[in-house]
Parts: structure tokens; C-alpha cells; sequence
């Protein structure tokens, strides 16, 4: 008998491509086959984002295509939570699933398109590490779900609920699955990294006999062991933090840390109710340093936010100068569906957005730039993701550079029998320009 076949669409953040690989692995679980195109498939899954506008956007016309395409479709993700939004525009839906309803999903599958009756889940391979759409090189481990925070611009908790973490012992068993399988670096997800274990009260668990606790901390020094690239993202500059700068200086987890700040001025980050706004974020950003000193710091801001005034924006450029961040993304306010800073007085006119957008860019493009200028000759570990299909060039990044949003490294005149997607290089960095480096290479590492 044929196995049934399911199609999928994966949208949104890396939290989302978690949610589809794990939906995924459950249709292999139970025999189903993922369909390659529209045609081929007995139904459609779409995994949906629901963040910002023109997600919602891209979501709805995604759940469009594909009842144009197949025409049996189930929607699920972040968008889910608005099921009349969604059967407004596409009534024919079979069925709407809210973010992280992994059950809710497959039991409308089965609903519509039952799973093989005599496929064996304990015979039927399936890797131990699950399906996964990232390269087999590096994988996103999610630690939570959910936020306790209520930034008045952001719709998330009431999308995903509070904070759940999940026990050290399983996001353990997880990493040790994902390198067992071959990955080389782990990207650690979640809405509130530094918050992690918060809502299990720390709970000791069990690894590999080793007595953890649910905490950031202990999380970093475990993973820290496992002799892969460990880069966190999604961390609030907290003091406990700290304690993990010591590790990064150690060498035992990468000297990287994503922290989406969005703004700098005291008054907006309060307007915006931010995690750790009280904190004085330059001191630490300078101890940090002190202590790791080749420590890279990538973030996004927010300009034009309602109620900033030209003082406060002036504060942030003043305060980025400072900063010396390594990696910056910036956008220009906008309102999202339910958001209780819709209602915030002062909106910023449109025009002024954009300008200090354009200003914010401006400034922060030299630092970057002359902050990638500072490594040119510095000798360090890459790691491949591609090789470029028209010269003799392998696209890697370093230490400093997450995949999709940091820059890469591009190393030159390479033997391309000689290196594939996943290995690591010694080089030596020769060029600069805004977001990339160029490099040489001296050797290939494993
Ligand atoms: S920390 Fe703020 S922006 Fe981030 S998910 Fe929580 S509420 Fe949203």
C-alpha cells in the first residue's frame, strides 16, 4: 500500500521551523510521506506567522495558494490564533490549529487522511534527531515556549502563552541527538533565553546521570560539554548573565550573544515595558567585554516608536556609539493587530520614521564596518554552509555571524573538490567590507 502523502509550507521565525520539524517528524513517525509539490500530496499543512503585517500577509496567501493548488488544507501556527481572520478569506479550510498544537495537527490529519494501517513506528526508520529543515550542519534547539513579559508592542504571549520551559534533561537528550547526527552548532531559541527554567522553579533533573537545574547557567555549562558551537539567542542583559560571558571567555560556548535591546532611551524602553530596561545596559555591555573581550553582540532596534521624541532618539544614537555593537537590524514602527501600544498618544508621523531609520542605519553601518575592518589579519575557525556554484569560493561564517541574519565569510581560491557544506576551515582574514569578511584559507579542520 502507498503511504499517504502530506504536504507542508514552514513560515516564520526559527521558532516556527521548530514547530514544522517537529510535525514533521511525527508524520514520518506514523508513515506518512512529505509530498515535494502540491500535486503529489493528499493534503496540505501550512505553518503560519502571525507577527507583524506583512506576515500575516504572506500567511494568508500561502493558505491561498495551496487550496488553489490541492485545495485540502490545514492551517496551524502563530496566524491559527485568528481563525476567524483566517475563514474570512479562506472559508474552505478543513481545519485552524493555534502555535505549538502538535497534537491538534495530527489529529486532524488523521481526520482527513488516515495514516497507513500497517506501518511500524519501532521498525519504519526515523532518525533519533527527528526531521530537520535546517543544513545538516547546524540545528535550532528550542528551550521554551511562550513569554512572561508583556512589551506593549509585541502580540507573542497572547499567541503563545507564558513562559514553558522544558526540563535540562529532555533539551539535553535533544542536543546530544542533534550531534550525535553530525551537527557542529547548536542555536539555542526561545522568546526569553536568559529566563529559562524560570516557571519550573529551577527543577533538578537528570542527564546522562549529572544532576542539572532547569537554569540558564547550568543549561549553558551542559551544552558547553558537548564539543559543538553553542550560540545563544533571544538573552536580556540580566546580571546573571554574566556568569555565562565566563564560559564564552572559557572558549566553551560561542562568544556570542543575541539581544534584541529595540531601543535605549530610559523612557521608551519603559513605554515599551521592556525586560531588564531598568538595567544600566552600557556598564555591563563594557564588563562583558572587559572580561571577553572578542565577544559579538548582534540586536535589533525599533525607531519610531510611539511617544519617542527627537531627544530620545538622539539618546539611542549617543548610546549605540557607545555600545560598539557588532551586528545590528533596525526597523521603523508599526502597529500590529491587538498590540496595546496601538493605543500609546504621540504616534511618530510616518516621514519621521523613515528619516530616523535612514539616520539610525547610517551610524551604525560605520560601526559595523569599522569593526569588521579591525579582524582583517586575525586568524580564525569557520564554518562552511555552501560552496558558491560559479567560483572557487566556500560561504562560511565565523564565530561572530549567525546563519540568515549575521554576515558571512566568504573564503577565496579554494579547492572545491577538497571542501563540502559542513566543514570547519582555518583562514585568515584578508578583506572587509559592510556585513562580510574574506578570507584565505590555511587549513581544513574536520
Ligand atoms: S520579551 Fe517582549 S517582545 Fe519578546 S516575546 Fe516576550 S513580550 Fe514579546
Amino acid at each position: 500500500m502507498k503511504s499517504p502523502k502530506v504536504g507542508f509550507v514552514s513560515l516564520g521565525c526559527p521558532k516556527a521551523l521548530v514547530d514544522s520539524e517537529r510535525i514533521l517528524t511525527q508524520l514520518k513517525v506514523e508513515g506518512y510521506e512529505v509530498a515535494a509539490d502540491y500535486a503529489g500530496a493528499d493534503l496540505v499543512v501550512v505553518n503560519t506567522c502571525g507577527f507583524i503585517e506583512s506576515a500575516v500577509q504572506e500567511s494568508l496567501d500561502a493558505i491561498g495558494e495551496a487550496i488553489s493548488e490541492n485545495g485540502k488544507v490545514i492551517v496551524t501556527g502563530c496566524l491559527g490564533k485568528n481563525e476567524a481572520q483566517i475563514r474570512a478569506m479562506h472559508p474552505s479550510v478543513l481545519k485552524v490549529t493555534g502555535p505549538h498544537a502538535y497534537d491538534d495537527v495530527m489529529i486532524a490529519v488523521h481526520e482527513y487522511v488516515p495514516p497507513p494501517p500497517a506501518h511500524n513506528p519501532y521498525i519504519d526508520l526515523v532518525p533519533p534527531q527527528g526531521v530537520r529543515l535546517t543544513p545538516k550542519h547546524y540545528a535550532y534547539l528550542k528551550i521554551s515556549e511562550g513569554c512572561n513579559h508583556r512589551c506593549t508592542f509585541c502580540i507573542i504571549p497572547s499567541l503563545r502563552g507564558d513562559l514553558v520551559s522544558r526540563p535540562i534533561g529532555s533539551v539535553m537528550d535533544e542536543a546530544q541527538a542533534l550531534v550525535n547526527a553530525g551537527v557542529k552548532e547548536i542555536l539555542v531559541i526561545s522568546q526569553d533565553t536568559s529566563a529559562y527554567g524560570v516557571d519550573l522553579k529551577y527543577k533538578l533533573d537528570f542527564w546522562q546521570g549529572q544532576p542539572l537545574k532547569s537554569k540558564f547557567y547550568d543549561l549553558c555549562v551542559a551544552l558547553g560539554q558537548l564539543g559543538v558551537w553553542v550560540r545563544l539567542h533571544y538573552v536580556y542583559p540580566y546580571p546573571h548573565v554574566d556568569a555565562a560571558i565566563d564560559l564564552m571567555a572559557e572558549g566553551k560556548i560561542l562568544p556570542y550573544l543575541d539581544i534584541p535591546f529595540q531601543h535605549a532611551s530610559p523612557r521608551v524602553l519603559a513605554l515599551m515595558k521592556r525586560p531588564a530596561h531598568s538595567e544600566n545596559t552600557l556598564e555591563r555591555i563594557k564588563a562583558w567585554r572587559s572580561k571577553c573581550p572578542e565577544l559579538s553582540i548582534r540586536s535589533t532596534f525599533v525607531v519610531g516608536f510611539p511617544g519617542e521624541t527627537e531627544e530620545d532618539f538622539q539618546y539611542l544614537l549617543d548610546w549605540l556609539q557607545e555600545a560598539q555593537l557588532d551586528r545590528v537590524g533596525c526597523f521603523t514602527y508599526s502597529a500590529i493587530d491587538g498590540a496595546v501600544a496601538n493605543d500609546l498618544p504621540d504616534p511618530v508621523p510616518e516621514e519621521i520614521k523613515q528619516q530616523r531609520y535612514e539616520r539610525f542605519m547610517q551610524v551604525q553601518q560605520e560601526i559595523s564596518t569599522a569593526r569588521l575592518q579591525r579582524k582583517i589579519g586575525q586568524v580564525m575557525t569557520v564554518l562552511v554552509d555552501e560552496l558558491d556554484e560559479e567560483h572557487p569560493v566556500a560561504v562560511a561564517r565565523s564565530y561572530a555571524d549567525a546563519p540568515e541574519i549575521d554576515g558571512n565569510v566568504f573564503v577565496e581560491d579554494i579547492d572545491r573538490s577538497q571542501i563540502k557544506a559542513g566543514q570547519r576551515l582555518t583562514v585568515e582574514i584578508t578583506d572587509a567590507d559592510e556585513y562580510d569578511l574574506f578570507a584565505r584559507l590555511i587549513s581544513i579542520d574536520a
